[in-house]
């Protein structure tokens, strides 16, 4: 299988086994089931109109973070029964996301991801490299770009527009397909800054 490269993560070597991050939070209840860590992503292509974080199309250096140093920070939060990826665009970054998620379910914790690719064509041999890996660790994904066309309002659907599809990878997640995905939450860091997310993943930063 020939995995397609991003030239925008060559060029600013993000050195292995690190994220580039746009931002973090722990123990939401509206980006996936249950309580869990949230890891936005930093860069995305596809520059959706009416994109809910736009903030995350670009590939500069936000906030480098390894690996370890992410598991360490999430399961340190017991209240923490998984992480969702998004973004910008979780599998351009798939190598090192799919060694977090392999660390964290070795710890017992659940894996979701949100995508613009289809998963058809992160099963192809034009996917991102490592999306083979990070699809393999995934309990559920959901997939496809926004289109705003296609937008949906209504307060318990889990996608943003109707061409996005939820995949159950883990039959154990059957029922849980269900979170206050039309509420927001905001986070009071320690710093004072706050972080409003919720709404379809969308996620603002603000002091
Ligand atoms: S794929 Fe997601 S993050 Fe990227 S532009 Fe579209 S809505 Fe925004």
């Amino acid at each position: 299988m020939t995995a397609s490269k991003n030239p925008y993560l060559e060029l600013l070597e993000i050195p292995p086994g690190y994220l580039n991050l746009m931002g973090y939070v722990d123990e939401s209840e509206v980006n996936g089931p249950g309580c869990r860590a949230v890891i936005w992503v930093q860069g995305c292509l596809r520059e959706c109109p009416g994109c809910f974080n736009p903030d995350s199309w670009s590939f500069e250096i936000n906030q480098l973070m390894s690996v370890d140093a992410l598991v360490e920070k999430i399961t340190s939060n017991p209240r923490n029964e998984g992480v969702t990826f998004s973004g910008g665009e979780p599998f351009w970054q798939a190598p090192a996301l799919a060694n977090l998620a392999r660390k964290l379910k070795a710890k017992g914790l659940n894996v979701m991801s949100f995508t613009g690719f289809t998963l058809e064509r992160l099963q192809s041999e034009y996917a991102p490299a490592g999306s083979e890996d990070l699809l393999s660790q995934l309990d559920i994904l959901i997939d496809g770009p926004y289109l705003q066309s296609q937008a949906v309002n209504s307060p318990d659907s889990t996608v943003s527009s109707s061409n996005q599809r939820v995949h159950v990878f883990n039959p154990a997640f059957k029922d849980q397909i269900s979170w206050a995905s039309d509420q927001t939450e905001i986070h009071v860091l320690k710093d004072g800054s706050r972080i409003v997310t919720g709404y379809l993943g969308q996620l603002f930063l603000s002091d």
